[in-house]
């Protein structure tokens, strides 16, 4: 179920929704199911994670080729200089075909929005293209394992020799980082600063000599995250985004598009999903089952609105008129409402693997804490905007206090 199509959409909007559909036919194979490769989240072996990554880089290199990729960003950078609409319009479009980008559109939206506002003319120029023709991965080295609501007490340390940074630290939670070529990393770089103002934002090449990657399994058996050991590696000076000591001004930006990009990703439907479980269990006529399933579209529409709104006004360089935050709580909710509504529809088999649709429930019965944790947890959430509603900080240390003084 999409929005609202035909009689609402302009003239405009139609016609650049039937070219992608036509250049999207002749690309790729229409969805037989809800079961596809492009739906499906679950990678326990190791192997088919890596083979599921590599098809997702095929098809973000076709979507390059086809003119479909960076839809937003600037021609000179490999983008298309084209309107926020035709990004919503392709996805809808997308998401019909068995196809993703998956991760990597995570990545891109995060790393490619900080280096079109901070990078240099040369960073532009040269991680941008590669990054929307998927000849370069990226993974987020953000998180530590002392340092993750409080990113802004991280401790991985960089010291300055000469035109490099020796880094020796530890990052954890570090989603892909066992595929991804290179790393968009947070260091601390002037312990004598206070706590945001001692942090550098660096790219780091994954295979310098130094860095150590070990997968992480988790409760479902998947390794989609990593811990990222630092052991004197050595960074060029000129990998810096930004100014030295002041990444935390870049690691905001890219904060702000995770959350953006978490909350807006759209494309597939969930409530399509539903609908299709439902059916497929004889539910579809239940009088609850109705109630959610209505309920679980008007979420996900109130969303893909909020997200447009959103992304329109970036685009036409306004300030954004809704809090970025607010995207990204919005989307925990309906994971949330979208599970129970998994779990009432599939009953015990949501719990077990018995087949692709008990995979799909236990996909948003389980995975939906993913998105209240990612990218910063709902609590975190709700404090950063309740702050910025005008209600006093969180009692905890004076903001100026040097980091190195800080009670550990
Ligand atoms: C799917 C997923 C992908 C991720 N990918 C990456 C990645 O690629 N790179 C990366 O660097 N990190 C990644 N992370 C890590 C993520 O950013 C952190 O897990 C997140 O910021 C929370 O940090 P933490 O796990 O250390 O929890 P903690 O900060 O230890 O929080 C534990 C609990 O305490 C609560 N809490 C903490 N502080 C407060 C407070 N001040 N007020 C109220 N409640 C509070 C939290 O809400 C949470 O419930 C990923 C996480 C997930 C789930």
């Amino acid at each position: 179920m999409s929005e609202p199509q035909g009689a609402t959409e302009s003239a405009e909007h139609a016609a650049y929704r039937e070219s992608a559909r036509s250049w999207l036919a002749e690309n790729a194979e229409l969805k037989t199911g809800v079961d596809d490769w492009s739906t499906q989240k679950t990678h326990v072996d190791p192997d088919a994670l890596v083979a599921y990554f590599e098809r997702c880089k095929a098809w973000q290199r076709t979507t390059f080729e086809g003119g479909y990729a960076g839809i937003t960003w600037e021609k000179a950078y490999g983008g298309q200089g084209g309107e926020s609409w035709q990004t919503r319009i392709f996805r809808e479009e997308q998401a019909k075909f068995d196809v993703t980008n998956g991760f990597l559109a995570a990545t891109t939206a995060m790393l490619g929005t900080a280096l079109r506002f901070h990078g240099t003319e040369q960073q532009k120029t040269t991680y941008l293209p590669p990054m929307l023709s998927a000849d370069q991965t990226w993974c987020q080295l953000f998180s530590e394992p002392n340092a993750g609501s409080d990113l802004a007490g991280l401790a991985c340390r960089a010291e300055r020799d000469g035109d490099v940074f020796r880094v020796n630290g530890q990052k954890v939670w570090n989603s892909m980082a066992q595929a991804a070529d290179w790393g968009f990393l947070l260091v601390r770089s002037n312990p004598d600063a206070p706590k945001h103002k001692g942090i550098t934002f660096i790219l780091v090449d994954m295979s310098s000599p130094g860095i150590e990657v070990r997968p992480l399994v988790q409760p479902n058996g998947q390794s989609h995250f990593n811990e990222v050991f630092f052991n004197g590696v050595d960074i060029p000076v000129a990998n810096v985004v930004g100014e030295i000591d002041a990444g935390w001004t870049v690691a905001k930006t890219v904060l702000m598009a995770e959350s953006q990009f978490i909350g807006g990703a759209g494309g597939a439907d969930t409530s399509t999903v539903l609908i299709d479980l439902a059916r497929k269990q004889g539910l579809a006529d239940d009088p609850v089952v109705r109630q959610e399933l209505a309920t679980a579209y008007i979420n996900e529409t109130i969303l893909k609105l909020l997200s447009q709104v959103m992304n329109d006004a970036i685009r036409s360089g306004k300030p954004p008129p809704i809090d970025g935050a607010l995207l990204k709580l919005k989307l925990a909710y309906n994971r949330v409402q979208f599970g129970n509504l998994a779990m009432l529809l599939l009953g015990p088999a949501s719990l077990v693997e018995i087949g692709p649709d008990s995979t799909r429930a236990m996909e948003e019965l389980i995975g939906r804490f993913s998105v209240s944790i990612g990218g910063g947890t709902n609590e975190v959430g709700k404090n950063n905007i309740g702050h910025r509603m005008g209600l006093p900080r969180e009692p905890g240390t004076p903001i100026d206090m040097p980091w190195k003084d800080i009670p550990r």
